[in-house]
């Protein structure tokens, strides 16, 4: 039997019409926005599935899917055991922390005692524990960035592109403790049959990136 590549991508989110381009100039084609949750490639042995963004690192650990894209940001939150098969070079940005324009910022240490409201608890508990900060962490899963106004937090960790939400709620961005970008991710041990297509996918990725350099 032949192999064929299961590659899960965001269904509809910041890093789907990207990732859907990167293969169009790959040359793989297969149907994209349609609603469905697959997709079979017409010409590369590959099937695409259509998936949250928060759910592709553990279908890859799991082997549902054997490649998927997510930023770095949830695969290092997630914490699956995945490996980074390539960096892609969009859906760039940061997390940071920011809090209410007026208050003061000394440095990290500002943080002490606070409440902080987050959606990436473990790298924020992470980057506080490494400066020797002690806080408490509130995760929330969205709008985090009103967690001031409404008495929930002292700071909150965010993603940031250009800074405009943050701005628009009063807050000022003080530091930034990751920085992300989209990656190709895979499952840690595919069999050869597989493996040889993932070299082939990365070899036309590397190419399309030089050509764009
Ligand atoms: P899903 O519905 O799939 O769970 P989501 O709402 O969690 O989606 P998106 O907002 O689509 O996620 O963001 C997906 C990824 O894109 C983020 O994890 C991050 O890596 C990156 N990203 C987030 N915000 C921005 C931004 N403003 N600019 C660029 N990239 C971003
Ligand atoms: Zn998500």
């Amino acid at each position: 039997m032949s192999s064929v590549l299961r590659i899960a991508l965001q269904k509809s989110g910041r890093l789907s019409e990207d990732s859907y381009q990167l293969f169009k100039e790959c040359g793989i084609r297969f149907d994209y926005g349609t609603g469905k949750l697959k997709s079979v490639s017409s010409n590369f042995p590959a099937e695409f599935l259509f998936l949250r963004d928060d759910d592709i690192p553990g279908y890859v650990e799991d082997g549902v899917a054997d490649l998927g894209i997510v930023g770095e940001n949830v695969a290092v939150e997630t914490g699956r055991p995945v490996q980074t098969v390539h960096k892609l070079g969009f859906s760039k940005c940061r997390l940071s922390i920011a809090i209410p324009r007026g208050s003061d910022w000394t440095g990290i240490q500002s943080l002490e005692g606070k409440n902080i409201a987050t959606s990436y608890p473990n790298l924020l508990g992470n980057y506080l524990a490494g400066q020797g900060v002690r806080a408490e962490i509130h995760e929330i899963s969205g709008s985090v960035e009103i967690a001031p106004s409404i008495g929930l937090a002292e700071a909150v960790c965010d993603i940031v592109s250009s800074g405009s939400t943050l701005m628009s709620n009063g807050l000022k961005e003080v530091e930034t403790i990751f920085r992300s970008e989209a990656i190709l991710i895979s499952r840690s041990e595919l069999d050869a049959d597989k493996q040889a297509l993932v070299d082939k996918l990365l070899f036309r990725i590397k190419s399309v990136q030089a050509a764009k350099n």
